[in-house]
């Protein structure tokens, strides 16, 4: 069955871009409801903008969405995987402000706070959107495909020139609490040039050596090190999974990234909702459903950083 969460979860931290303090509560919704945000801050007018492909304004940075009054809510990406990790397509998700909350910098924080509270089943089936054909989206940077799979899978591949990171592949089957386990605690990762360049630009204010992990050439710079020797490569995974769950509902395919980003898996879903014949909506059996994320989480497999 469809879920949400079992009560409200409040949220408070810093945006990443604004560097302003930011509240942010994810609230039960009905099913079929799908994951929306509302600008608490903004009395006038339509302050709900939903968390859907067809919302988002594209940039490099981060997953911006802005509805038809021109409401907008950005840096959605790892909350939006946190609850797409915990299997919650569901929710009403208050902001006081135009940026959620950067927390540490992965989706930890959100994913032990949703776990904690608990989820509440809906009386509505699973919907999952089955892929049907392969669809593949090339820029000049890299490329990113969906195709047909059982559950939900993932690979991907980042190359870097800086030696700290480099060149990292990684493959997952995001069955069995696997996002939890797996990729909720990586953090995002930048180049000590890319934050002084952002600085300049009045960007990644609210950005700190805890909550992304910066290097520079071949020296980490965030103290601690990092928390997987390939990190970078998870936490790349870890924005996919938030990006695809802008379709809004479960997707039961492959998904394939090399050197993608935010950009590139939105324009991804859109091909893939204009290719006539590429997809289809199922009602998840529970075999099926069994193969996808949010089932068999074990508490104790939250990374103990959240
Ligand atoms: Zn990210």
């Amino acid at each position: 069955m469809q879920t949400t969460v079992r009560a409200p979860i409040t949220f408070d931290g810093t945006g990443l871009h604004s560097g302003r303090p930011a509240r942010l509560t994810i609230r039960p919704a009905g099913a079929d409801h799908g994951v929306r945000f509302r600008r608490t801050d903004i009395s006038l007018g339509d302050t709900i903008v939903p968390a859907r492909w067809d919302y988002v304004e594209r940039s490099p940075l981060c997953t911006r969405i802005v509805n038809d009054a021109g409401v907008a809510v950005q840096t959605i990406e790892h909350v939006m995987a946190a609850l797409a990790g915990c299997g919650v397509y569901n929710a009403l998700i208050d902001i006081d402000g135009p940026e959620v909350p950067i927390l540490d910098g992965s989706a930890a924080p959100f994913v032990r706070g949703i776990l904690d509270c608990g989820l509440r089943r809906l009386q509505a089936p699973v919907r999952a959107i089955e892929i049907l054909t392969a669809v593949e989206v090339q820029t000049a940077t890299g490329w990113a495909r969906l195709s047909p799979g059982r559950g939900l899978s993932m690979g991907f591949h980042i190359a870097f020139d800086d030696a700290a990171i480099g060149t990292q592949v990684k493959q997952l089957d995001l069955s069995n609490g696997t996002f939890v386990r797996e990729l909720s605690d990586s953090r995002t990762f930048c180049r000590q040039s890319d934050v002084d360049a952002m600085h300049a630009q009045g960007l990644a204010l609210g950005g700190t050596l805890e909550n992304a992990v910066v290097v520079d050439g071949d020296r980490i710079l965030s103290p601690g090190g990092l928390r997987h020797s390939d990190e970078a490569v998870r936490h790349k995974m870890l924005d996919a999974v938030g990006d695809l769950a802008l379709a809004g509902c479960p997707i039961i395919g492959h998904y394939e990234g090399h050197k993608a980003g935010h950009s590139m898996t939105n324009l991804l879903l859109h091909a893939l909702f204009e290719t006539e014949g590429a997809t289809r909506l199922v009602e998840v059996d529970a075999g099926t459903r069994a193969r996808l994320p949010g089932v068999n989480i074990q508490p104790e497999e939250i990374p103990a950083v959240a």
